[in-house]
């Protein structure tokens, strides 16, 4: 990486805090003005990257779709391969699949299941955690397809929503490289 490595500080002050979005109420803490930063990728990458290698990952497994951005440069980093968590009917074979509950309605995750080795580590990374449904979805997910998913990493968590607690009441340690607290 050029230059030197953004402090968790430095990322924090680059996310932008658009408020009612998408919806009256709703801070959206958004990445945008964080990537678009000269080295704010990079060091998030290198970031996580650090918590991924010391957590023993062998795959990186990302969700659709900013979690694409971050789980895929962090496994260029590590040297190992990315598993994109995809929307419904993306998948081009018989996709593996879970269905979650939103607070309006429900959704669905899918994996490739020849994408995933028994027993394989599988680290999940995104953008995100808020009520932790997305990433419990795609635990239990990447578990009925074989994988041991005991890690998660986040760029940024809203601990007041509980989505971390619930991720480590599953069994999966979570870190996150800030968080922002009443959201
Ligand atoms: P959740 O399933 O509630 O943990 O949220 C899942 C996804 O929704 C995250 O990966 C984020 O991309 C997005 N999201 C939820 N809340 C916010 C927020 N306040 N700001 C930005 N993105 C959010």
């Amino acid at each position: 990486m050029d230059g030197a490595r953004l402090s968790s500080d430095e990322l924090k002050a680059l996310v932008r805090t658009v408020p009612d979005f998408p919806q009256p109420g709703i801070q959206f803490r958004d990445i945008t003005t964080l990537i678009g930063h000269s080295s704010g990728l990079a060091s998030s990458v290198a970031h996580l990257a650090d918590l991924a290698r010391a957590g023993g990952a062998q795959k990186i497994a990302g969700m659709e779709a900013r979690g694409f951005i971050f789980g895929a440069a962090v496994a260029v980093q590590l040297g190992i391969g990315f598993l994109p968590v995809r929307k419904p009917g993306k998948l081009p074979i018989e996709a593996m699949g879970i269905d979650y509950d939103l607070e309006y309605g429900t959704d669905r995750l899918e994996v490739d299941p020849g994408a995933i080795d028994e027993l394989e580590d599988v680290v999940i990374v995104d953008d995100l955690i808020a009520t932790g449904g997305t990433a419990l979805a795609t635990v239990h997910l990447l578990r009925q397809a074989g994988a041991i998913v005991d890690q998660a990493l986040f760029v940024i968590d809203l601990p007041d929503l509980g989505g971390a607690q619930k991720l480590r009441e599953a069994g999966v340690e979570v870190r996150a490289l800030m968080q922002f607290d009443g959201e």
